[in-house]
């Protein structure tokens, strides 16, 4: 593929940029967000909507994190059983998390919808390759699990069938789960920005928060353009939690993730690719997922939190490689963007929200957040208004870390060898 220029930035930032605020900052409010991503902009419009005083405020432009850089695939919680999340864990508890992901997809469906939302949002399925021969059967059994558990629709695609999802033989089948959609990041970030607004929120751009000190009174936020009062302070830093928040950041294992945008490419190879513009991802470890751009012109490929960090040439090396592994046909064409974000895994690989030290957080989407980071940060909006009748599955009191961790993630590098390496000896043996 030709690889001679392209932009490092986010494709999705051509039509939707993050934004500059540089307004002077209040100096108090009832509530303080910290980060405007889909949570913080969440969490912000619920409170403003029932007149709280709310301030977000973002160490870079809004929305400059990870809300803007992501793949889009909107899930109902599948990624949670595919990736193994739930593994391990009890059957009851299982459904308890399954559930609240079932209901944060339906959250950002109709909140799309009641809010008319310019989001380019399209419920479109997503199709789960098996890599090798034997995760078509793994495939199967999740895929039965989730329909047990969550009601999804899901078909099962024997290889044999696989030309019907998408030209390649490279995969050996998968499933095809319905309850899956895919919006376009920037302006679904954008659309939330102009809502929370709306609903009465103040947004701030370039404020980094430095430290965040309780009293009696409240909050002191210490940013880099002033201090704020707050009743309240909500973190929404995800992969990007940093010293401010110290017993969060023990919490998160922040992790870059990559992804490749192609020129726009000829209809007939986009209908033979993907006809039915779903979103594909496979089942190695070093998972790789590809959607087409919403308007059906390009091809997106990503792979999953890299744990071995790379800059965007690497990165689009890497990946142009990958892509033409599983599709040669797209050999000839241009890659136009290679952009990375970062995702906060946790060592329980699972999201959380909660309260540390009276500071309400909602992080650690484990790459998977553009429902449920939404759906958190709204649960958390409810949880400071009193207006829950239930806890929210994945508000507990554990949030684990380990021992003589502070944030700085040194074993990523051990372990994205040892599953780059497990992933090739499955491939070759299969
Ligand atoms: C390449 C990539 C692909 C992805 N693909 C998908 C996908 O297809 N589907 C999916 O569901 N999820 C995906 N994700 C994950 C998803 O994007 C995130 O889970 C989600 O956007 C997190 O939203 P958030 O609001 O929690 O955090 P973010 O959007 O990351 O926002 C956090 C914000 O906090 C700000 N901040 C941090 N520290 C401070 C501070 N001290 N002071 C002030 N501000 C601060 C940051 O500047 C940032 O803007 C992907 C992520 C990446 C990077």
């Amino acid at each position: 593929m030709d690889l001679s220029r392209f932009s490092t930035d986010p494709y999705w930032w051509d039509g939707a940029p993050p934004e500059e605020a540089r307004d002077a900052l209040p100096a108090r409010a009832d509530v303080v967000i910290v980060g405007s991503g889909y949570a913080g902009l969440s969490a912000a419009a619920e409170l403003a909507r029932n007149g709280t005083d709310v301030i977000v405020v973002d160490a870079e432009g809004l929305g400059a994190g990870a809300s803007t850089r992501s793949g889009g695939m909107v899930s109902s919680g599948q990624k949670m059983v595919m990736t193994g999340a739930v593994r391990g864990k009890a059957r009851g508890r299982i459904a308890e998390l399954l559930a609240d992901s079932v209901a944060s997809f339906e959250h950002i469906e109709n909140l799309i919808a009641r809010e008319g939302l310019d989001a380019g949002y399209q419920k479109c399925g997503r199709f789960f390759a098996a890599y090798v021969p034997k995760h078509f059967d793994r495939l199967r059994e999740q895929g039965e699990l989730l329909e047990t558990i969550t009601g999804v629709t899901v078909h099962v695609v024997p290889r044999s069938e696989q030309r019907r999802i998408t030209a390649t033989d490279f995969y050996h089948g998968g499933i095809v789960v319905d309850d899956y959609g895919g919006l376009h990041p920037g302006l679904y970030a954008r659309s939330l920005r102009d809502l929370a607004r709306r609903c009465g929120a103040r947004l701030f751009s370039h404020a980094p928060v430095k430290r965040v000190t309780r009293d009696n009174d409240g909050f002191s936020v210490e940013t880099g353009r002033g201090i704020i009062r707050a009743k309240e302070v909500v973190v929404a830093t995800n992969g990007y939690t940093g010293k401010a928040t110290p017993n969060l950041r023990r919490r998160i294992i922040p992790v870059y993730s990559y992804q490749i945008a192609t020129e726009p490419l000829p209809p007939e190879l986009m209908d033979a690719i993907n006809p039915g513009r779903r979103m594909i991802s496979d089942s190695q470890r070093e998972l790789y997922y590809t959607r087409p751009s919403p308007d059906g012109t390009r091809i997106l490929f990503g792979s999953r939190p890299s744990f071995l960090e790379m800059d965007e040439r690497a990165a689009a090396r890497n990946l142009a490689r990958r892509l033409q592994e599983v599709w040669p046909q797209l050999a000839p064409f241009r890659i136009t963007h290679s952009w990375r974000g970062k995702v906060a895994m946790t060592f329980d690989k699972v999201a959380h929200m909660g309260r540390d030290e009276g500071v309400h957080y909602a992080i650690g989407c484990n790459g998977n957040g553009v429902a449920l980071m939404t759906y958190l940060g709204h649960q958390t909006a409810l949880k400071l208004l009193g207006k829950t009748n239930r806890s929210c599955a994945f508000d507990t009191p554990d949030f684990p870390t380990e021992p003589y961790y502070t944030g700085r993630p040194w074993f990523l590098p051990i372990v994205s060898a040892w599953y780059h390496l497990r992933d090739g000896i499955e491939r070759k043996l299969s």
